[in-house]
């Protein structure tokens, strides 16, 4: 149980400090190997970084527009265009924002009202729930289980009620990898349709996807560009998450309203970085196949070490991230204390998946370990591993198997 937090404001009570604040602060304690928080060891394009450079050298460091420079929504539409045949006019169908972690937030408190319920994936992204208490509103579960992590229709038609304002849909899923199919979009739009309900997906490792899977943006189903509202983000594709440029597209009353949200919470952020993604999304389509290229590779490094160090691993179809089951190397399934031991077990940090579940049972024994890290990180990350199941130096204590509840 969560302890409460004084001062805190019963609504965000149980949210405690991030997942990945507290992991990446025990990998640099530790010094042990990061494999945690999503983030990439190794910076984007330099023609990304150059533009930043000359942006802040050429004095575009005030205040940008609230809605974004005009060279950014130009570039978004016209990377929306290109990769998907969507239409969005830069002026009023285009968002920029502090990361999609502002553009998810501004979007649930523009559009839901107190008592509202968002039907989401589960397990989420850890901003999703907060984001959807802050607005007053309710999250109802619908789960990808493993071994596949696919979605389960009837689940989700069950999930909708009439209280039910939008559903958050994030495809490529962070943590588990899967890429939504033909069918599982088709029957998430034929629900939308049905019953009338707005949709926000999150599509940050829309280019992140391998084994010649393609995403597929809802808003491309016949219909579903109306009622959705696309989020998305620089940090993942170039590289750049410290940037927090993130973006929304939708039709115009959509945009308005999140943006009403928005101009409160930051009004306007990044101004040097924004025209540099602009030049990032008008990367010519190797760089973007170069990307997830290099991560396929590094997924099945990690998965093949994974596998060998005893995990039954879940081999993920995109993102930064691969999720194990512990239970072949710790038997009691305690992922929570699984990843808070394992940098002294063997120098290596994890994310419990557990946090990202509404009921922490439901994902207890599973556990996320990203590859967005060098070759030679994650070589160094799989030797360590090596040594969990063999009881060698840094295997486990034998109470680690204790089988305790
Ligand atoms: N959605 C998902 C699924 C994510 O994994 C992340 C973070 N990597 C975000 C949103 C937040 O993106 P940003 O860093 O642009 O705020
Ligand atoms: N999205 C990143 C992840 O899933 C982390 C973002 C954050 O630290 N808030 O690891």
């Amino acid at each position: 149980m969560v302890e409460r937090v004084p001062h805190l404001a019963s609504r965000l009570q149980g949210f405690g400090t991030t997942i990945f604040a507290e992991m990446t602060e025990l990998a640099a304690r530790t010094g042990a190997v990061n494999l945690g928080q999503g983030f990439p060891d190794e910076d984007g394009p330099p023609e990304v970084l150059d533009a930043a450079v000359e942006a802040i050298r050429s004095g575009r460091n005030q205040y940008p527009p609230g809605r974004g420079v005009p060279e950014l929504r130009a570039a978004i539409a016209r990377h929306q265009q290109r990769f998907y045949g969507l239409a969005y006019d830069p002026d009023t169908e285009v968002l920029v924002t502090a990361g999609a972690t502002e553009a998810i937030a501004a979007a649930c408190l523009a559009l839901c009202e107190p008592g509202d319920e968002v039907v989401v994936l589960e397990p989420t992204y850890d901003s999703y729930q907060a984001s959807i208490a802050m607005a007053g509103a309710r999250p109802v579960f619908v789960t990808l289980r493993p071994p596949d992590h696919r979605l389960d229709v009837d689940a989700l038609r069950a999930a909708v009620t009439p209280r039910t304002r939008l559903l958050l849909v994030n495809t490529p899923h962070n943590p588990t990898g899967t890429v939504l199919d033909e069918a599982e979009l088709a029957a998430v739009a034929e629900l939308a349709h049905e019953r009338d309900l707005l949709v926000v997906t999150d599509e940050v490792y829309e280019h992140l996807t391998f084994d010649g899977r393609r995403h597929v943006p809802l808003a491309t189903l016949p219909g579903m560009r109306d009622r959705t509202v696309v989020i998305s983000s620089a940090g993942k594709t170039f590289r750049t998450t410290g940037w927090k440029v993130g973006w929304v597209c939708a039709p115009a009353p959509l945009v308005t309203a999140v943006t009403t949200a928005k101009q409160f919470l930051t009004y306007a952020g990044g101004a040097p970085f924004q025209p540099a993604v602009a030049v990032g999304l008008d990367l010519p389509d190797d760089y973007f196949r170069g990307v997830a290229a290099d991560l396929a590779a590094k997924r099945d490094l990690l998965c093949a070490g994974l596998a060998a160090a005893g995990f039954e691993v879940f081999r993920p179809s995109a993102t930064y991230f691969v999720t194990v089951d512990i239970r072949p190397l710790r038997p009691d399934g305690d992922g929570m204390a699984f990843c808070r031991e394992l940098p002294e077990r063997c120098g290596v940090v994890a994310i419990p998946t557990q946090v990202f579940y509404g009921d922490p049972a439901r994902g207890r024994h599973l556990v996320r370990f990203s590859f967005a890290r060098r070759t030679e990180v994650l070589a160094e990350a799989v030797a360590r591993l090596g040594q969990l199941g063999g009881g060698g130096p840094g295997g486990p204590p034998p109470e680690a198997h204790g089988g305790a509840a």
